[in-house]
């Protein structure tokens, strides 16, 4: 299966998260009831119901359908980057507070990432070719500010896993009496990123020979750990460790098992790299893995 194939213009907006010039898109000044569907993989984002004159020169919708869309922190540290949540196609960004509707909120999406479905036509099927994978490697801090970093991961998300108790918080996986371990949930385009090149990097910012414990972070919760949804990620993930394991003077302690429950952490603890920069252990844990993975793993940096 593949994605919508798209023009030079198109891939520059949607993949290299660029902005259509103001007033110059198809949609800009455009009314007509109907959906909005991703340019790229069909998922519906937009109702037209949702659609106002915000008199900014793009697309500006006040609401969209529940899960399809995805905020993250610009690059440029200030504004709300929206993307696509299957596919992860740059849509635009995100404002609160402008008292424009009821709502109060404005999602300013470049035309070309969109396409307009008449409500009196069928809408095509979503196009989704995304894998996902959930590793643990010490504190999720930590690994959710890694893997946000790269080209054709599409999400990751912090929380719990491999451990017994239901529905844990934060506090009972802390006490390490639960048996989940602190772990993301990367969703990927496997056309952009291969699993071994996640594999790569997850190995390269973790220490996979120390049992239970990241540095000063101990207990079990920040065991070393991958956990396959399906066996050619397991063989995978099997080879690679088998591969790498010379390079280590101590044997590889991390295990591969099978997926079961993934529980999403707790609101505060996402992007918190990014919303606490300033924090002891995100300047003294966490930068120095965002630099060497930016220095060394650069090709991998989305743009
Ligand atoms: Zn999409």
């Amino acid at each position: 299966m593949q994605y919508n194939k798209l023009n030079d213009f198109e891939k520059s907006v949607i993949e290299n998260k660029g902005t259509e010039p103001a007033f110059t898109g198809q949609y800009d000044n455009f009314y007509k009831p109907g959906t909005y569907i991703c340019r790229k993989c069909n998922q519906p984002l937009y109702s037209s119901k949702a659609k106002f004159d915000a008199g900014c020169g793009w697309p500006a919708y006040d609401d969209h359908f529940p899960n399809s869309v995805n905020r993250s922190i610009d690059k440029d540290g200030s504004r709300i980057e929206i993307t696509c949540s299957n596919c992860g196609g740059h849509l635009g960004h995100v404002f609160e507070g402008e008292g424009l509707t009821d709502k109060n909120v404005r999602h300013c999406v470049n035309s070309v990432s969109v396409k307009f479905v008449d409500e009196s036509e069928q809408l095509p099927p979503i196009i989704n070719i995304n894998e996902t994978i959930i590793l643990a490697g010490g504190c999720f801090w930590c690994t959710e500010a890694i893997f946000k970093q790269l080209r054709g991961v599409v999400e990751v998300t912090p929380g719990y896993t491999g451990g017994t108790l239901k529905n844990p918080t934060y506090e009972d996986v802390t006490s390490g009496n639960t048996g989940h371990a602190e772990a993301v949930q990367i969703i990927f385009d496997p056309n952009i990123i291969t699993l071994n090149t996640i594999l790569e990097i997850f190995f390269a910012t973790h220490d996979p020979t120390t049992l239970n414990r990241q540095g000063n972070d101990i207990g079990t919760q920040y065991r070393s750990e991958v956990f396959y949804i399906t066996q050619s990620q397991k063989e995978v993930s099997e080879k690679y460790i088998l591969e790498i394991s010379n390079n280590y003077t101590n044997p590889i302690v991390t295990k591969v098992s099978p997926f079961s429950e993934f529980y999403e952490a707790e609101l505060y603890h996402k992007q918190y790299y990014f919303n606490n920069k300033f924090n002891p252990y995100c300047m003294f844990v966490i930068s120095p893995k965002i630099q060497k993975l930016m220095k060394e793993y650069s090709k991998y940096i989305s743009n």
